[in-house]
C-alpha cells in the first residue's frame, strides 16, 4: 500500500480513538499525484481499511461507493492546490459550536486561546445547507476568505493541508470549541483582533483577507 494511504488510515484511527469521528460520521481523503483516495460511504474512521476507500483518478471512480460529501473534498483541493489531505469530522464540541452564531465570518469561534491561530488561521463559517447537497458545495465555493479549515453551520468541520496539518487542525478546533462551550454564560477575556493577526502572521496562516501562507 502507498505510504501516504497507510498514514491516512492511521490518522483516521487516531481521530476515532480521540472521539472526534463518532460512528460512521466524517470522511477523510489524501491526494497522491493525480489520484485521490477517499473513505467510502458508510465507513467508520475506527476500522478504516484499504477496502473501504473510493479511488478517483481523472474522473474515473473505483473501489468503495463514494460518500455524498465527496464534492466538498474536490472543492477544497481545487481551492488549495497544495493540499494533499482533506478531513471532515462531526466532532462533538466543534459541531455544537457550529450551531451558534459565528464570531466573525472568517473565524467562527471567539478567540480565547492562541493555538488555533498558530496552527490554522482563518476558520470561515459556512451557512447551513443539507449535507452532500449542491447548495453546500456552492456555499463552500463562495467562501471569500483564504482558508485551510471551515466550520459548516449545524454540521461539523473541514480541514486541509498535509495529513499531519489537517489532523492537528481537527484537534485544535475541537479543543478551542470545548473551551468556548465551557465559557458560555461567562464573560472571558478574549484575544484582540490584532493579537490574532500577529499569531497567524508569525505562523504563516491566513487571517481575514490576507493569505500569509503565500507571503
Ligand atoms: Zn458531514
Amino acid at each position: 500500500m502507498n505510504e501516504q494511504v497507510q498514514e491516512m488510515l492511521n490518522t483516521a484511527h487516531r481521530l476515532a480513538a480521540l472521539g472526534l469521528s463518532p460512528g460512521t460520521s466524517g470522511n477523510i481523503s489524501c491526494r497522491v499525484g493525480e489520484t485521490i483516495y477517499l473513505s467510502g460511504s458508510g465507513t467508520s474512521f475506527s476500522t478504516l481499511s484499504e477496502s473501504d476507500l473510493t479511488i478517483l483518478n481523472n474522473g474515473h471512480v473505483e473501489g468503495a461507493s463514494p460518500t455524498k460529501e465527496m464534492g466538498f473534498h474536490l472543492k477544497v483541493y481545487e481551492r488549495n492546490p497544495e493540499a494533499t489531505a482533506v478531513i471532515h469530522v462531526h466532532s462533538p464540541n466543534a459541531t455544537a459550536v457550529s450551531c451558534l452564531d459565528p464570531w466573525q465570518p472568517y473565524f467562527a469561534i471567539p478567540p480565547i486561546t492562541p493555538y488555533v491561530f498558530m496552527r490554522v488561521g482563518n476558520l470561515p463559517y459556512v451557512p447551513y445547507e443539507h449535507p452532500g447537497s449542491p447548495e453546500l458545495f456552492d456555499s463552500i465555493d463562495k467562501v471569500e476568505y483564504p482558508y485551510d479549515a471551515l466550520l459548516l453551520a449545524n454540521h461539523g468541520v473541514i480541514t486541509s493541508g498535509t495529513l499531519a496539518q489537517a489532523e492537528q487542525a481537527c484537534i485544535e478546533i475541537e479543543s478551542l470549541s470545548g473551551l468556548h462551550l465551557q465559557l458560555l454564560g461567562h464573560n472571558p477575556n478574549r484575544l484582540t483582533e490584532e493579537q490574532c493577526e500577529q499569531l497567524a502572521k508569525k505562523a504563516k496562516r491566513p487571517w481575514n483577507r490576507t493569505d500569509y501562507r503565500k507571503t
